[in-house]
């Protein structure tokens, strides 16, 4: 066979398992369809209305704004605190870029904060230290963006009573912890604002999508006409402030309705599938899975690990490419923002003096197909996989001895 047709012969064999693909529930057409019939495509409408309405049901928070992306839900966040130049905000550095970026939109400057190992999200003692240090140099940050990672919540209750001392409202970044709770209250509901992503790897999604929730419903009517190129009430296209053109449309909160119907549903299943890679993986040597904070039940949005070489005998980046030839989407934890070039100048605080968590969870850290749709024959190919890299690269007695002990 040419190399094409082994190639093609392998993915007949071996189809893609992807991280997270969109799962859709069927009934999403229905939605579209009565939108459809009652030509409410755009702008916003019914199933905009209650998209919001369900949203902040499920939550128990006061109100709740769709936008075209969580992206766009944290830019408001930042412009409803006046977040101006030359202002600071503080964010977890362990996070995708699109926690940040929202800063930079601002022109403020991002002050990044390091994880602890419990949670792997934002260390009170880094937070602690950076606003001591903010509130000497008097330039408090303006808001604290503190990001839920994979579903898991961060330390809420340390984290908001630091805030609350220096009198620093939170943005709860709950992009990944949709349908996660901390001491039995919803993910996302802790901070002044909280924000939800719909993007397609999700743990639902609208294709594109976002929500800003919060308890301060004047703010959320001003980010309303804020997000809607801030056109004042009473005049013809009068407009006093700068806006944006960042609501969500009527189709895309109809895929949302037809999608919250089944968020419960998605985060059991997301749970059955951390469960059984921590049944077949755990064991492993040199393997830790994400811990779940006591307290806390995550979404288990993502399923993701930590190898370390010295034990397992395999890197990271040596799995990923195995895994990567088996046809098997993983990835590497978000790199740390304080080690992206465009943070360059960026000031980092690490959990302490000389411990840099997210740094060595991003040395060491993956994530496993976690799909919703993930079938058990797909998870056994992974598992397999993972199981096969790590035995046959096994380096030493010691962990050797381990292995058949557990196994
Ligand atoms: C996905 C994600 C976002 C951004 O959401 P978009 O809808 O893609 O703009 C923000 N923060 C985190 C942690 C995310 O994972």
């Amino acid at each position: 066979m040419n190399f094409t047709k082994k190639r093609w012969w392998y993915l007949l064999t071996k189809p893609r398992i992807f991280l997270s693909p969109p799962h859709m529930s069927g009934k999403e057409i229905d939605y579209i369809r009565e939108a459809f019939s009652t030509n409410w495509i755009a702008p916003l409408g019914p199933n905009v209305d209650a998209f919001e309405k369900e949203i902040a049901e499920y939550l128990g928070v006061k109100e709740a704004v769709a936008v075209s992306s969580g992206t766009a839900a944290i830019h408001l966040a930042l412009s409803l605190l006046e977040v101006k130049r030359g202002d600071k905000v503080f964010c977890s550095s362990l996070t995708f870029v699109a926690s940040a970026n929202p800063i930079l939109y601002q022109n403020a400057q991002p002050v990044f904060i390091d994880s602890e190992e419990t949670s792997w999200n934002m260390s009170p003692q880094a937070l602690e230290r950076a606003l001591i240090e903010a509130a000497i140099e008097g330039e408090l940050p303006k808001a604290v963006i503190v990001v839920n990672l994979y579903g898991q919540s961060a330390k809420m209750d340390e984290l908001m009573a630091i805030c609350n001392q220096y009198n620093v409202p939170i943005i709860e970044d709950a992009a990944e912890s949709l349908g996660s709770t901390y001491k039995g209250k919803p993910s996302g509901t802790f901070g002044r604002f909280g924000i939800f992503s719909f993007n397609g790897n999700k743990i639902i999604t609208t294709s594109a999508g976002g929500m800003l929730v919060s308890d301060d419903v004047e703010a959320l009517n001003r980010a309303r006409y804020l997000a809607t190129q801030a056109r004042d009430p009473s005049a013809n296209y009068q407009h006093s402030v700068m806006g944006f053109n960042y609501r969500m449309s009527n189709i895309l909160a109809g895929v949302g309705r037809a999608q919250m119907e089944v968020l419960d549903n998605r985060v059991e299943t997301r749970r059955r599938i951390f469960d059984r890679y921590y049944l077949q993986l755990a064991n492993l040597p040199g393997i830790n899975l994400m811990p779940e904070m006591l307290y806390t039940r995550s979404n288990r949005w993502l399923t993701t690990l930590t190898i370390n070489e010295d034990h397992s005998g395999v890197s990271v980046k040596h799995l990923l490419k195995v895994l990567n030839d088996e046809n098997i989407e993983a990835r590497p934890v978000w790199k740390p923002l304080h080690l992206q070039p465009l943070f360059k100048d960026a000031k980092y605080y690490s959990h302490k003096e000389n411990e840099h968590v997210a740094e060595r969870l991003f040395a060491e850290g993956l994530c496993l197909p976690s799909g919703s749709g993930l079938t058990v024959q797909e998870q056994n190919r992974v598992i397999d996989c993972v199981k096969r890299t790590i035995s046959s690269n096994i380096n030493s007695e010691k962990t050797i001895l381990e292995n058949t002990r557990y196994s």
